[in-house]
């Protein structure tokens, strides 16, 4: 196999986009990408501030270094979660997180979940009715609460992710199953600001994840390999391996499910209800947006915990 541009070696075959290229060739082309799907999307300007929130993934420090190649006006933002399974899971990826800031000389921001809120994760999600099972969900909404919290408290435009196209098939097979429209009008590459909401964006959404790898490895980025030893099991796991037999039968099936939802939604296949928009008002404990009466789901969450301490 050879670039299609300069006809040496290939490092990588995209067979959805027929296209081959060598490092030098993918190493440029993947942050042109980027910045086209930044543009169309419209998710933010050059003289806007930018926090990633970075896990220690390939995803998420591809993702920094490609806005940081670019020129943009990125810090990131580790959130601890305490999960010690496995090789120390959190310690590890904290590790590579600064490491990767500090080559760079990027603004690292850190977030100690056990530092700030008395328990890591694991314990969270073990006190939580929502963990039951799981810390998945508890882990969710805890990164959720202190990603929009952090990027008002430091007058951020905006908040970016790493999600990849793997990750938002696999959400949108979910949603699409239990025709989940609630949710099928919220997801998509951004989710605008609104009255105590951060913009969120995910520039990495129309590539695979197994270009973010390559990108990582061809760019000598360090991080790390494991999923979190929680997710194994769950069940986004299992729809992505199903997509991923779909897609080796029938390249690109991921994209065109991905791209032709798009402009379902665009075209208002997906109209908000008052369902799927409920009113929200500040919770009176932290000030972030929530549907429900009295304190939001975090900061009940994190009263449990106390009671249990
Ligand atoms: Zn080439
Ligand atoms: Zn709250």
């Amino acid at each position: 196999m050879k670039c299609k541009k300069c006809g040496a070696k290939a490092s990588i075959n995209m067979r959805q986009h027929k296209l081959a290229l060598c490092k030098e060739h993918y190493l440029a082309w993947a942050p042109e990408q980027t910045e086209r799907f930044i543009k169309k999307y419209r998710m933010f300007q050059r003289d806007e501030r930018i926090l990633v929130a970075v896990s220690g993934g390939k995803d998420s420090l591809s993702l920094w270094d490609i806005l940081y190649c670019l020129g943009y006006q990125a810090d990131g933002l580790y959130i601890g979660l305490g999960i010690d399974e496995g090789i120390g899971y959190s310690a590890e990826s904290q590790r590579l997180c600064q490491k990767f800031a500090e080559a760079r000389g990027l603004h690292l921001h850190i977030v100690d979940v056990a530092q700030e809120y008395g328990q890591p994760i694991p314990a969270l999600a073990q006190i939580s009715h929502r963990g039951r099972g799981r810390p998945c969900a508890v882990c969710g909404l805890t990164k959720r609460h202190i990603m929009n919290r952090v990027a008002r408290d430091l007058g951020y435009d905006v908040l970016a992710t790493g999600h990849n196209l793997d990750d938002e098939v696999a959400v949108l097979f979910g949603n699409t199953l239990h025709w989940a429209t609630s949710y099928l009008v919220r997801q998509g590459p951004v989710l605008h600001e609104g009255p105590g909401f951060v913009r969120k964006v995910k520039p990495l959404c129309r590539f695979y994840e197994r270009e973010m790898a390559a990108y990582a490895i061809l760019r000598g980025i360090e991080y790390i390999y494991d999923e979190c030893p929680f997710a194994e099991g769950a069940t986004s796991i299992y729809y992505k391996e199903l997509l991923n037999k779909l897609e080796n039968d029938k390249p690109g099936a991921k994209l065109t499910f991905y791209l032709r939802f798009l402009d379902a939604r665009e075209a208002g296949f997906f109209a908000p209800t008052a369902d799927s928009m409920p009113e929200l008002h500040p919770c009176p404990n932290c000030g972030q947006p929530t549907s429900n009466e009295g304190l939001c789901s975090f900061c009940r969450l994190i009263e449990k915990a106390q009671l249990h301490a």
